[in-house]
């Protein structure tokens, strides 16, 4: 593409064209298809994906603002609220709202119960939470939108929260305990039924973030693997969010947040009525929300059904062992901790292999690998697609293994030196500004996007380096 478009086209181009030019543009996006990735797309084959958009397609154009005007949506709506609270064990008192995405699902738990707080507890003038350091990002950013401030739990040597340590951050203005079930970096579920005694002890809500999980921990859990209790099963546990757009395999924009009862979501509405447009009710974040995402997550959840959902936690299992044993089989790296279901990182046992390099090698052989830190680790979600292509995955991550192992220089090159910059920068105020700086480039009038030349030996300005690799390690620690 030689020129960016800077102003609409004088006249209409043809639709052929903008299709040829719409490939063109995804030229060097991320290969999903052939199952190179390992996050951001959750892909359940063409037959699905083109069942999905068919039924996102009817509904393209109706508005979920208005649940009096379009009642199939509100239908559609309830009955997948309804159907997700049955899978995660709640009574007929459950209910909840369906949100655009897991991160709009973890911002509303955020305000929910900060207003809850101010309602029955309005002598709190800085309201807390207690989170597990993995809990996901979404968090801090619910924290700083809606000024409640994120206290951070330590994990345990098992990448679980700590409950002790939890109960001493706990005081007089916490308003919300968070977990995970699991935690997106490490794929760990937190020790719910002692948070929720916790919380029940300190009268406090439990919030349990199963964005990634609610869809698939229920059905590994019937096919016999162990699973931490971490449902309505549980006592104490107060809401749940559950993305159907991730394991749920519906399409882009679906996410469900459930509460115990009524007693709670009410704190979620939005109600303004002095507005010059008409009394206004809102449920959840968005204003308008798109009718395809609302109908496709209810089809995807009725085509696939309990059997269905079992069926692919079995396939997603198997392929996920075969993924552990064998990384854990290689001598020069681990698997984090003991993950339950199919979300997992894994680490460089010493030094003598610099985990970034084998990372860098492994996108050389085509993968898209994304990097974590703290520590640094190498991460993965396991598809159904994975079935086919997870040996040639352990081939070629034995052989980069092999190769930095013997080409320890690797650590100073490419990604690995700016990912390993990135971890040691002292002030972690200065790589957030410089990240500042970089999403200015990003968003700026010329939308320049980071690239890093692989051949470099050494990052050139420092300052942008330190900016580009962080912010990578941002973007793909984000989903
Ligand atoms: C993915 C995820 C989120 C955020 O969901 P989005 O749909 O990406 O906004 C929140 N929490 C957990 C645990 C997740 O895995």
């Amino acid at each position: 593409m030689e020129q960016p478009i800077k102003r609409l086209p004088q006249t209409g181009v043809d639709k052929e064209n903008i299709f040829k030019m719409m490939d063109e543009y995804r030229g060097k996006d991320a290969d999903w298809r052939q199952a190179r990735t390992w996050s951001l797309v959750y892909y359940l084959g063409e037959e699905h994906t083109a069942f999905i958009k068919e039924a996102y397609s009817r509904y393209f154009s109706e508005n979920a603002l208005n649940p009096m005007a379009f009642k199939s949506l509100k239908r559609f709506e309830s009955e997948v609220v309804r159907m997700t609270s049955t899978m995660l064990s709640g009574d007929s008192r459950v209910v909840g709202t369906m949100t655009s995405c897991g991160t709009e699902s973890c911002l509303l738990a955020v305000k929910t119960y900060r207003d809850l707080a101010r309602a029955r507890r309005p002598w709190i003038r800085k309201p807390e939470m207690v989170v597990p350091e993995s809990v996901h990002v979404a968090w801090e950013k619910g924290a700083e939108y809606f000024d409640v401030k994120a206290v951070h739990a330590p994990l345990t040597r098992d990448f679980r929260v700590d409950v002790d340590a939890a109960r001493k951050l706990i005081n007089r203005n916490t308003v919300l305990i968070g977990a995970s079930a699991p935690s997106y970096p490490h794929g760990m579920v937190d020790p719910i039924p002692e948070l929720a005694a916790l919380a029940q002890e300190k009268n406090l809500p439990l919030h349990v973030d199963s964005c990634l999980g609610g869809f698939l921990l229920p059905f590994v859990e019937k096919l016999g693997y162990p699973v931490t209790p971490f449902d309505f099963r549980v006592p104490g546990v107060t809401s749940i969010s559950a993305d159907v757009h991730k394991y749920g395999f519906g399409a882009k924009g679906a996410s469900v947040i459930l509460y115990r009862d009524m007693r709670t979501l009410r704190h979620q509405f939005f109600v303004y009525e002095n507005w010059p447009g008409g009394i206004f009710i809102s449920p959840a974040l968005l204003g308008t929300r798109p009718g395809g995402a609302i109908a496709a997550a209810w089809a995807a959840m009725m085509a696939i059904g309990e059997g269905g959902y079992i069926d692919i936690a079995r396939r997603i299992m198997d392929i996920t062992r075969r993924l552990i044993d064998g990384i854990n089989a290689i001598p020069e790296i681990y698997v984090l901790g003991d993950p339950p279901m199919s979300v997992f990182a894994y680490t460089s046992r010493s030094r003598d292999v610099n985990i970034y390099a084998v990372a860098d090698q492994m996108e050389k052989k085509g993968w898209h690998i994304d990097r974590l830190h703290r520590p640094e680790a190498l991460h993965a979600i396991v598809m159904p697609a994975h079935e086919n292509i997870s040996e040639q995955y352990l081939d070629d991550l034995r052989e980069s293994v092999d190769i930095v192992k013997k080409n320890p220089e690797l650590a100073t090159k490419g990604g690995a030196a700016m990912y390993g910059m990135i971890a040691q920068v002292p002030l972690r105020g200065m790589v957030k500004s410089n990240v500042l700086k970089m999403m200015e480039d990003i968003y700026g009038p010329e939308a320049k996007l980071p690239e890093y030349d692989e051949s470099e030996e050494q990052p050139t300005d420092v300052a942008t380096r330190l900016a580009m690799g962080f912010l990578k390690i941002r973007n793909r620690f984000g989903k």
